[in-house]
């Protein structure tokens, strides 16, 4: 997949930008807070509607208008897609590809898939079970339409069902609806599931081996997913999830009324990062935390290709000035194939094939 150019307007700092890029390397370079950062997000936000660091669509939109428009032209499967995504502070976004609007988010997965990795991803391995969810989530939308759509409304459901135990006392006329919530949730909970248990099978082919070669052989990346402990085969097909994650709601029916929390459920999940069998949250260093996150990004470029045929495109937001030489040849020497977006502030020296993007105050000056 090549992103051959993108249109900006009133993006972040970019009042109006139009630029083609290269199919191989494209370095974005420039002082700190002219716009790097904006330009990697606005292409990655078309390839599932997701920003990674924007809570609410409103923050791409910049300072002081009402509307914002990304617009990027893709080559993907043998085929030219214009996809475009219309920002508005005040109503929902709409989003088009070749013309057409989408219904749904998940019509995106399968046209661009990228692999972004930025400074903050060593909370990939530091953080809480947040983190990681996301990350499994930001992956496995762009790959499965069908668990973009599951996700989308699982969060619907959890919310209302949280609304639900924080006002029951209050209004006990709305416990009528609980079950039905909770029903719901757990159809939902165990698409998500089943999907989670089969990609974590696929990053335990792929990660721990890029970990082994980028620690030189010495240490060995575990992982493990967690979910709801009654689910005994996680990869198992919905419908036989569904039972076990209801009887461990009705287990936990009490506690979730008593603490006014939903307690029960996949938005609990975890994936266990291990090194050498210890816990890598707890004991990992600066340099095996960046490697372990690492190296499941680069898993993760390796199952997009895997999955649809094709390299998906890889972000590298201001990552190869955190590593160390042998690090950067590793990671460099690694992706040898497919488009690659990398930000730097250093004027190193850039490859002689890379096509290098100066950029200053939200515009390309070189
Ligand atoms: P660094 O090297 O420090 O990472 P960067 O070039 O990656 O810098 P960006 O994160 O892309 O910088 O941000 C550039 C600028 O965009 C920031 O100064 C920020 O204040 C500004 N900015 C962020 N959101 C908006 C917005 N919605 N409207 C206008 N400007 C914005
Ligand atoms: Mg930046």
């Amino acid at each position: 997949m090549i992103v051959k150019g993108i249109t900006l307007d009133f993006f972040r700092n970019y009042t109006n930008l139009e630029a083609d890029f290269a199919p191989g390397v494209n370095v974005i370079y420039g002082e700190n807070a002219q716009g790097k950062t904006n330009l990697l997000e606005a292409i990655a936000y078309l390839s599932a509607a997701r920003s990674h660091r924007a809570r609410y669509d409103r923050e791409l939109i910049s300072f002081g208008v009402d509307h914002g428009f990304v617009q990027t032209e893709i080559l993907s499967r043998n085929r030219e897609f214009t996809l475009e995504a219309r920002l508005s502070r005040n109503g929902r976004r709409q989003l088009f590809s070749n013309g057409v609007k989408l219904k749904t988010a998940g019509e995106l997965a399968g046209i661009l898939n990228t692999v972004l990795f930025c400074p903050e991803d060593l909370s990939l391995v530091r953080a809480g079970a947040v983190e990681r969810r996301r990350f499994l989530d930001d992956v496995i939308c762009q790959l499965r339409p069908r668990y973009a759509a599951a996700l989308a409304e699982y969060k619907r459901l959890y919310e209302h069902k949280t609304r639900i135990l924080k006002d029951w006392e209050e209004k006990p006329s709305l416990l009528d609806t609980l079950d039905e919530f909770s029903l719901r949730m757990a159809q939902t909970g165990a698409i998500l599931i089943h999907y989670r248990a089969h990609f974590v099978r696929k990053l335990k082919e792929y990660a721990p081996a890029i970990h082994r070669d980028f620690s030189g052989g010495r240490e060995n990346l575990g992982l493990f997913y967690e979910t709801v402990k009654t689910v005994k085969d996680p990869q198992a097909p919905p419908r036989d999830i569904l039972p076990q994650l209801l009887a461990h709601q009705e287990s936990h029916r009490r506690a979730e009324l008593e603490s006014r929390q939903c307690l029960s459920g996949p938005h609990k999940d975890d994936l266990v990062v291990e090194l050498d069998g210890t816990p890598a949250k707890t004991y990992a260093s600066q340099g095996q935390t960046r490697t372990a996150a690492l190296s499941l990004k680069l898993a993760c470029r390796e199952i997009f290709q895997a999955d649809t045929g094709e390299w998906p495109v890889l972000l590298l937001d201001d990552v190869l000035s955190e590593l160390d030489e042998r690090r950067q040849a590793f990671v460099l020497g690694r992706i040898n194939g497919g488009q690659v977006f990398i930000t730097t502030c250093d004027h190193g020296d850039f490859s002689p094939a890379a096509r290098v993007f100066r950029i200053h105050g939200g515009r390309i000056v070189e």
